[in-house]
């Protein structure tokens, strides 16, 4: 076993844990990344500087083995299936893989007495929303099964606080975006569903356009609005969430958003502001499921993290993707 107390960072090699395994390491944390790129690239993790393992969070005999070689003093749970539409044709794959697989991870814990568990929850785990902008006191009444399953995991952390101590921070992130600035890594989905990499893919003539889902929301300009958070925000609130566990910190839900909300038109007005181009746009039905506003209320972060976002506004997501796109590897890790 070595020596150094090392955090095992499950989905370490997909979007958000990999820029989170980034700003770690910058802090000199030793990680085991633990992927089965299933949907993580290799190329995203820092081979060399971290120990990365390819294997399924349900194998509990890879889990002990990286629980017997390491000092592991907290998880970073990144891993898990993230689109809402195919959750609500495909149940079980979310059930099992955000709530049954965990379970090997967290009986993994009990046994080896590691008690401090970084949670990447969602704002889907509110549902509707019932309150503009949105607490972590709002109702939990989750409208999909990817939302359920999180907000599930959620109720079995709390279980495992009260039978022998895990303690927990759910991190329920507004709509992650964005990539580092260096342009090296960056958000490659298969099939990518998100709104700004598809307006940027547009501009860059890999789709022929954009579909605007919805244009008679009750919004300012009739196309819904949503909380746009920086993927590098994100990750400085895990190591802060991180070091709320290691001070002894009490398990607790925060929310991570900006507080600012912006319409699909802005952004898709903000694409071709910075890229100088015209993002070819269609206008479509609406996107069953979707609200018309997502804004997250930001205060608790502030106060028991001392977390705030740095990137307010969009503009900075927008220029980081479109680096990321027409850069060397053209928003594509190899496969
Ligand atoms: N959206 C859109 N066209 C697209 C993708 C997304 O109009 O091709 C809209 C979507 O309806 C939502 C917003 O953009 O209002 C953000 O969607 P995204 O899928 O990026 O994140 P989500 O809100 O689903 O987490």
């Amino acid at each position: 076993m070595e020596s150094q107390d090392t955090i095992l960072v499950t989905g370490g090699a997909g979007y958000i844990g990999s820029h989170t395994v980034r700003q770690l390491l910058k802090r000199n944390e030793k990680m085991v990344v633990l992927d089965n790129l299933s949907y993580g690239h290799e190329e995203a993790v820092p081979v060399g500087a971290v120990t990365f393992v390819r294997g399924e969070l349900a194998d509990s005999s890879t889990l002990e083995s990286i629980f017997t070689q390491h000092r592991i003093d907290a998880v970073l749970h990144f891993a898990a299936s993230t689109y809402v539409g195919e959750s609500v044709s495909d149940p079980l794959k979310y059930y099992r893989n955000n709530i049954a697989a965990p379970l090997t991870v967290l009986e993994t814990m009990q046994r080896h007495q590691c008690k401090r568990f970084i949670f990447s929850s969602t704002c889907a785990t509110y549902g509707d929303p019932q309150k503009i902008p949105m607490a972590e006191d709002h109702p939990q009444q989750p409208v999909n099964p990817y939302g359920a399953s999180k907000w599930m995991l959620e109720r079995v952390l709390k279980d495992c606080d009260r039978a022998w101590g895990l303690k927990s921070v759910f991190l329920r992130y507004f709509n992650a975006s964005g990539c580092d600035p260096n342009g090296e890594i960056g958000e490659d989905h298969d099939p990518e569903t998100h709104l700004i990499p598809r307006v940027l893919m547009a501009i860059a003539g890999e789709i022929p356009a954009i579909t605007v889902f919805g244009t008679d929301y009750p919004t300012p300009d009739g196309t819904c609005i949503r909380d746009y958070i920086h993927v590098n925000d994100l990750a400085s609130a895990h190591a802060l969430a991180l070091e709320h566990l290691r001070k002894g910190g009490e398990s607790t839900a925060v929310n991570l958003g900006t507080g600012r909300g912006f319409s699909v038109t802005e952004i898709i007005k903000t694409a071709e502001d910075i890229t100088g181009k015209r993002v070819p746009v269609e206008y479509g039905p609406r996107r069953p499921g979707d609200p018309s506003e997502l804004i997250c209320d930001p205060r608790k972060a502030k106060e028991v993290l001392g977390w705030e976002a740095v990137h307010k506004d969009p503009r900075s997501h927008i220029e980081g993707a479109w680096k990321w796109l027409t850069g060397p590897k053209r928003g594509r890790y190899s496969r």
